[in-house]
């Protein structure tokens, strides 16, 4: 197959985009097809139809591009190379080890993980496509402003890397680097080296922008502004997500997110009319986001307001850490009985233990738990869990106090009343946990609360 590059200078990388170019260009450097990708086009997925093993063989987790492999992944590195900024810390491509994200302009793509089709040409879907079309291997259709269209023929071995040792494969991510780059714009280049020549020497070259690529870019949505949002850093906690950075808005600040699932239409999961420091957001995760990327929007409506986009994994979350709250009052040992805990709030590890120490050797006791918080007088001491609409909820059976005042218990969420109905813990919940006890002589007493935030 790679006789052809005897016979062609190269192969071409695409076709039927005659009509956007100027004639070949008089001089070096890029062109541009006549227009910019609009604010919000800036989506793409995936349609992954590759047909060959090589396609989709790697299996391989990269904590730059979280949730996804194969093809798909090959894809998301190809378009995050025409980014801002580095994109997480630039890892992800042997090729450009820690360079990954060079384009430097007013332009960021938003990956909206799998479509479940081809789409329309406007739909900004990459896909394969049966058969050959001479020397082609992919093209890229109807780009400009309201959307693309790339496809990659068949008929070629398609190869995902991430490595660079490919053999007689055409790689994906080069390809795809280039296709993009028509997507947003760029024409072809007589610029030797650059990635949007119109014939690939083949192999994995065309995944790194090179200047005249980025004088490209920067030419069609200006040089980065000073001004444009920034996303350095993120911390997920449970449900909740901050987001460092820089240049974001006080109010209306949008956060965009990866859908979780296949399908849509490409537009992004949105939190919208977000404040901010001007540096840090906070978010509670949409449900209907998943593994990806997130970009801030800030309030206006210019390349120059959205923000480069930034690697997203909700599956790596630490649980809120359980806090102490309300009052244990002296029982007869002379000191409250606290409670405490061991383990996480992760409901699918089901490794919380609840603790109590300083209450009275040997005595018996409930937990229980109640939606609400609250600091009430009860007994010899407060009741601490309030009941709100769904009551408090006794956890069974009866435990005893060791002789030291001591006590850990392990939380079954498969047992009642925390495995089904108004009691039943699930991830997302806030629950507080609170200790019954009796204290001879002085009827009985009760912890102080936890307040436990549960995780998946
Ligand atoms: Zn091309």
């Amino acid at each position: 197959m790679r006789l052809r590059n005897w016979i062609l200078p190269a192969l071409a990388l695409c076709v039927g985009l005659g009509t956007y170019f100027s004639a070949s260009p008089a001089a070096e450097g890029f062109s541009t097809i006549g227009g910019t990708l609009s604010l919000s086009q800036r989506d793409f997925r995936v349609y992954n139809n590759f047909l060959d093993g090589t396609a989709n063989n790697n299996t391989t987790d990269d904590p730059n591009f979280p949730g996804y492999h194969g093809a798909v992944m090959a894809i998301w590195k190809a378009s995050i190379e025409w980014g801002s900024e580095l994109h997480g810390d630039g890892d992800g491509d042997p090729s450009q080890f820690g360079d990954l994200g060079s384009g430097g302009a007013n332009f960021d793509p938003s990956f909206q993980g799998l479509a479940t089709g081809v789409g329309g040409t406007n739909d900004n879907i990459h896909s394969a496509l049966d058969g050959c079309d001479g020397g082609t291997l992919a093209f890229t259709e109807t780009p400009i402003s309201n959307g693309w269209r790339i496809r990659y023929y068949e008929c070629w071995t398609w190869d995902d890397g991430p490595g660079t040792s490919i053999g007689f494969r055409e790689d994906i991510q080069s390809v795809a680097c280039h296709e993009y780059g028509h997507a947003l714009g760029l024409g072809h280049t007589s610029s030797t080296g650059a990635t949007m020549t119109a014939f690939s020497n083949g192999g994995t070259t065309d995944r790194s922008i090179a200047s005249d690529d980025i004088a490209g870019v920067q030419f069609l949505y200006g040089v980065k502004s000073a001004t444009k949002p920034r996303i350095d850093d993120t911390l997920v906690v449970g449900f909740n997500l901050t987001i460092n950075g820089a240049n974001f808005s006080a109010t209306g600040n949008e956060v965009w997110f990866t859908q979780a699932t296949a399908g849509g239409n490409g537009t992004p999961i949105k939190v919208t009319n977000v404040p901010s420091s001007g540096s840090q957001i906070n978010v509670l995760i949409p449900a209907a986001a998943g593994p990806g990327d997130i970009l801030v929007r800030n309030n206006g409506n210019g390349f120059a307001n959205l923000s480069n986009a930034y690697p997203f994994d909700p599956e790596i979350q630490g649980c809120p850490v359980p806090t102490t709250y309300c009052v244990a009052a002296p029982n007869s040992t002379g000191l409250g009985a606290e409670i405490g805990y061991l383990g996480t709030a992760s409901v699918s590890a089901e490794d919380l233990q609840l603790t109590i120490v300083n209450a009275p050797a040997n005595q018996f006791g409930v937990f229980f738990y109640g939606p609400n918080a609250t600091q009430s007088p009860f007994g010899q001491g407060f009741l601490c869990a309030g009941a709100g609409a769904t009551g408090l909820f006794r956890i069974k059976p009866p435990v005893q106090i060791s002789f030291l005042g001591t006590l850990s218990f392990n939380l079954d969420y498969d047992l009642p009343p925390m495995d089904a109905g108004q009691g039943m813990i699930e991830p997302g919940d806030l629950w507080h946990f609170q200790f019954w006890y009796r204290d001879p002589g002085n009827g009985f007493n009760l912890s102080n609360g936890l307040r436990v935030e549960f995780c998946p």
